[in-house]
């Protein structure tokens, strides 16, 4: 079986390595940048390059879109629409899940397969199974195009909801700022003793790591929904909350990051849940 041609359209950072990773692995490559001089080295490497994005989209049966956001991608793809009826769309630009849905309506009024895409992955990784690499929306086109995706990284189908592949990157990222504000907030504070950062980022490492299993513990706390299994406390904790951030302060450090935990933990404490496990909080994440 001959591999399929792709395009692909972008060829920032990501698209780049992309586009180069596909053609290492012998698919036959057009690409499309809106500034043309990048498709240059492509095209010496063995990639055809096409002056506009219809030329690009004309040229292969799945489309890969590499661009900045979801604004350029309806830029774009939106006066192609004709030309992309039965093409698998697959896009990797990083978009908000509504924005991934809304184009994916867009999409299926106009016969178009699409895939939104999310990359776990600086473009260094890309081709190593530790990039992953997460998509959602129309499984046939998924399946049509997976031979390609999967030469890109480790690959996970979330389901046919489109946003889903965005939410999850999304979370995941959320997460992972949040973790990274917990660095800064040790650092800031150990600095005040002369600690150096990379000393006390290897502290909070270790304990991170160790605290890291607990996790699934609160987690189970939460799909039980009772939040009454005498674990910590909203009470409990909301006087642990209100020591660390003293600390911080009589340190001279700012406690910003930590207050909207202990806002929380007060609006429990006010609508009678003192005795809940403090886990409760993420009730009151819910915008109503
Ligand atoms: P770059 O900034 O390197 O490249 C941006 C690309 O978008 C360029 O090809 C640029 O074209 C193009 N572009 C921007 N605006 C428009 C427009 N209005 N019309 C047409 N093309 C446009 O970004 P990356 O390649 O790094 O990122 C691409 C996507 O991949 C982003 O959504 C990003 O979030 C996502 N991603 C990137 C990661 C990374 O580590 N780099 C990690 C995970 C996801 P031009 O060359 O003409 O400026």
């Amino acid at each position: 079986m001959t591999a399929p041609a792709v395009t692909v359209l972008g060829l920032g950072a990501m698209g780049s390595a992309i586009a180069t990773r596909l053609r290492d692995n012998g698919f036959t490559t057009t690409v499309w940048n809106r500034t043309a001089a990048k498709t240059e080295p492509h095209v010496e490497a063995g990639s055809t390059a096409a002056a506009t994005v219809a030329e690009a989209v004309n040229a292969s049966d799945i489309v890969l879109v590499v661009l900045l956001d979801h604004h350029s991608v309806r830029e774009q793809l939106d006066p192609v629409a004709a030309q992309l009826k039965k093409t698998v769309v697959v896009n990797l630009t990083t978009t908000t899940p509504n924005q991934a849905r809304e184009t994916a309506a867009w999409a299926a009024e106009h016969g178009i397969h699409y895939v939104d895409g999310a990359i776990m992955a600086v473009p260094s990784m890309i081709g190593d199974p530790s990039a992953r690499l997460l998509y959602s929306g129309d499984e046939n086109g998924y399946a049509t195009a997976q031979a390609v995706l999967e030469t890109l990284g480790t690959t996970e189908f979330t389901g046919e909801d489109p946003g889903l592949a965005s939410l999850k990157d999304m979370a995941l990222l959320s997460a992972m700022d949040l973790m990274i504000l917990g660095y800064v907030q040790a650092i800031a504070m150990m600095r005040t003793a002369g600690t150096p950062a990379v000393e006390t980022a290897a502290e909070v490492e270790a304990w991170l790591a160790a605290m890291l299993p607990h996790g699934k513990e609160l987690a189970a706390i939460v799909d039980g929904g009772t939040y009454d299994t005498g674990g910590q406390s909203v009470d409990f904790d909301r006087f642990g909350i209100a020591s660390l951030i003293t600390a911080s302060r009589e340190q001279g450090i700012r406690a910003d990051f930590l207050e909207p935990h202990q806002k929380l933990l007060e609006e429990l404490a006010a609508a009678g849940h003192g005795d809940s496990d403090w886990i409760r909080v993420i009730e009151r994440l819910t915008i109503h």
